[in-house]
């Protein structure tokens, strides 16, 4: 069986790392299982809430997905498609599943409320049922329009006397799930303006593209209860489902993609890298370690959807750039070789400055401040005390004649040390901060050959 998967964003902001776990579940698991032929992933934006939705947010998503390095092989927006939906409704309603309803919120909490009060389970009891048609042409007379629920199918043949009625699956994340449908209020399919809740389109469209696995997270564990009967309502077959553990902050908050907190676009403008956000979007909430993947495909083969663990898991933004160190750290030249050359690096010496500066950058984007210090000038000059700059400039007056490799900064630091018998920190870190304005950095041995004689003489303090 070929794989067909999807994710479906709602366009109404931009995604988080908390949605980016959906997406990359669905893609690795389409796209990079060990072994297993490629599949097929959907796009689907679910903008049906025509008041929230915007295309912009839509072409956002498309765009965050596409820098992680997820390129669907179909788009579709549920706006499109609202004739389906249209069909898939009557079809209900003419098999007496989708009835109409007429109760205003306030009546219906006031009847939760009271079935509450009676000890009795506060879901919707079906009184809409009961209407007559003369009853429903009067309200409709009033001006009420209805909204349209869903019949659950947990009743033998009374549907005011409902009975336990189990959907069970086999889920891919959380092995053998049961929802109680007698537990649940029919659902609220349309609503009273016509528009569509997310329940019914949803079915319809993973019904109708052949949708073969549903992975998303577990606060639609329910949803799925209710959507496996209409699934079944409507003659589909149904797709396999895995409820994977939702992201938190660390303490304990939902992220919500409203306030842009953790939007992927925000951590792609503070420099991080698309696999290191991917490799935390994954592996966080799972067992075994937090590594940093170099690809998807080397994530996908981390993934293992039985093992995601059932409580929620906990998003450290320290973590990410541990992660993002742990990448850059690990860059060859090869891998950054394009950005080096935005940075203004001199490409005949750009693979040796990165593999000197690597080790010391968190971000690809702190190479910058070492091209800086390398081709341009220290990053401040130092103040030394009188002792040292006489100490300095009497070691740059023992620099060695060119060429320079990475053995000339032990030469002279030898011969400066032979000259003026300074050793240790003494020794090196005047000649650190002098070269390049800070005390920490590279290995000087690399950086030395890298800045060139000329201008290590123009840094003489
Ligand atoms: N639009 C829904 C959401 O963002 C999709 C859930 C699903 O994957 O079915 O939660």
């Amino acid at each position: 069986m070929s794989v067909i998967v999807r994710f479906a964003p709602s366009p109404t902001g931009y995604i988080h790392i908390g949605n980016l776990r959906p997406a990359l579940f669905n893609w690795l698991f389409a796209k990079a299982r060990p072994g297993e032929a490629p599949g097929q992933f959907v796009l689907r934006f679910d903008d049906t809430d025509v008041e929230r939705s915007r295309q912009e947010y839509a072409d956002a998503i498309a765009e965050d997905l596409r820098w992680i390095g997820i390129v669907p092989d179909m788009i579709a927006r549920q706006s499109d498609r609202l004739e389906i939906y249209d069909r898939a409704a009557d079809a209900l309603r003419a098999k007496g599943l989708l009835y109409p309803c007429y109760e205003t919120a306030d009546e219906l909490e006031r009847r939760r409320k009271r079935r509450m009060a009676l000890g009795q389970p506060p879901v919707y009891g079906r009184d809409a049922l009961r209407l007559t048609a003369e009853e429903r042409a009067k309200l409709e007379a009033e001006g009420r329009r209805p909204h349209w629920r869903f019949l659950l199918p947990n009743f033998e043949s009374d549907p005011f006397a409902p009975v336990r009625k189990e959907v069970r699956w086999n889920d891919l994340v959380r092995g053998q799930q049961t929802v109680d449908l007698s537990s649940l209020s029919d659902p609220v399919l349309v609503r009273e303006d016509g528009t569509y809740l997310y329940t019914l389109p949803s079915v319809v469209d993973d019904g109708e593209m052949g949708i073969t696995h549903v992975i998303r997270g577990d606060d639609h564990v329910t949803n799925s209860g209710v959507q496996i009967a209409i699934f079944e309502a409507l003659g589909y077959s149904l797709p396999v489902f895995g409820h994977h553990n939702l992201l938190t902050t660390v303490d304990g908050e939902g992220l919500s993609k409203r306030s842009g907190a953790l939007s992927i676009r925000m951590l792609r403008a503070e420099g991080l890298e698309p696999m290191s956000v991917a490799s935390l979007a994954v592996l966080v909430g799972s067992a075994g370690s937090i590594e940093a993947m170099q690809d998807l495909t080397q994530l996908g083969a981390r993934v293992d959807l039985s093992a995601i663990s059932s409580s929620n898991a906990k998003f450290d933004p320290a973590e990410l750039v541990r992660l993002n160190a742990e990448l850059v750290h690990k860059f060859s030249y090869e891998d950054v070789a394009a950005r080096l050359a935005e940075m203004q690096v001199p490409t005949d010496s750009a693979q040796a400055f990165w593999l000197a500066v690597r080790g010391n950058c968190e971000k690809l984007d702190d190479a910058a401040s070492w091209q800086a210090i390398v081709y341009h000038a220290p990053s401040a000059s130092f103040v030394f005390s009188d002792e040292d700059l006489s100490f300095v400039r009497e070691a740059f007056a023992l620099l060695p004649p060119e060429p320079w490799n990475n053995e000339s900064w032990g030469l002279w630091t030898q011969a400066v040390k032979a000259a003026t018998w300074r050793k240790g920190r003494g020794l090196f870190l005047p000649l650190r901060l002098a070269l390049t304005g800070l005390d920490h950095g590279p290995e000087m041995a690399a950086l030395l050959p890298l800045i060139g004689r000329k201008a290590a003489l123009q840094r003489i303090p």
